[in-house]
């Protein structure tokens, strides 16, 4: 396994690439726009896997299960560019959902996931500042997880892999946890997996693709339709606003 050192340096080097400080909370899903070439599919992939990676020299693809909750979501977005990028093993991941114990590969994608979500320093210094040195509980934990946008469970690995928790208490950590954090004022977008009908969505290259096709004229405008279906985006094909309109303010 990559040292933890290499990893969290790989992250801010991905990070800064992709126009992002070393430093702060991030929006992964805002920022993959940013790479070109990258085509998102947001699909319910069952209960064992997380996401998954298809690379070479004509495709980038990213799946990521859209069933889980959406912290875990930008986590598992986080893991596969790990694969993106660093992994030259194989073309293609199909990632479980289990956090551990896993290949040193998948360990690597989540630690490195990790670090990207919550870079190491800026980690470390937001649990000196909520705990303020005493026994971290759960209220420090949801307002841990709220700042950096991670999922309850990937929060509460990374507090054991940093030695503020231990591994036997990651149950006791683990209950009323959207609950606690509504009470606590916070939202619970985090904690909720995407709403069914939004669950199968395609982003960025593919889409981009068929709009040169359209707008070249290259092909007809049933196949235009057939293209964007496939892809889950009869939004677009039939013109859809699904949210209610459009709304410039
Ligand atoms: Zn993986």
């Amino acid at each position: 396994m990559l040292d933890k050192l290499d990893l969290n340096t790989k992250a801010q080097e991905l990070r800064e690439k992709l126009g992002e400080d070393a430093n702060s909370p991030v929006d992964i899903f805002s920022l993959v726009n940013q790479i070109k070439e990258l085509t998102l599919v947001l699909y319910p992939l069952g209960d064992n896997i997380s996401g998954m990676c298809l690379r070479d020299d004509q495709i980038k693809l990213i799946a990521i299960n859209s069933s889980m909750s959406y912290g875990r979501q930008r986590f598992s977005l986080a893991h596969e560019l790990f694969h993106m990028y660093y992994d030259n093993a194989t073309g293609f991941n199909v990632c479980s959902k289990v956090l551990d114990p896993k290949s040193d590969n998948e360990r690597n994608a989540d630690q490195f996931a990790s670090y990207f979500i919550a870079p190491y320093k800026s980690f470390r210094d937001a649990v000196k500042k909520e705990s303020a040195g005493g026994q971290i509980t759960l209220q420090n934990i949801i307002a841990l997880e709220q700042y950096f946008g991670m999922s309850h469970l990937a929060m509460l690995w990374r507090l054991v892999s940093e030695g503020y928790l231990s591994k036997n208490s990651i149950n006791e950590y683990s209950c009323g946890v959207k609950t606690t954090a509504r009470n606590l004022g916070y939202d619970d977008t985090l904690y909720s997996p995407t709403p069914v009908d939004h669950r199968k969505r395609t982003l960025g290259h593919y889409l981009i693709q068929v709009d040169l096709l359209r707008e070249k004229d290259l092909v007809s405008q049933g196949k235009i339709d057939e293209l964007l279906i496939e892809a889950y985006r009869d939004d677009i094909a039939f013109g859809l606003c699904e949210d209610g309109g459009e709304v410039i303010d």
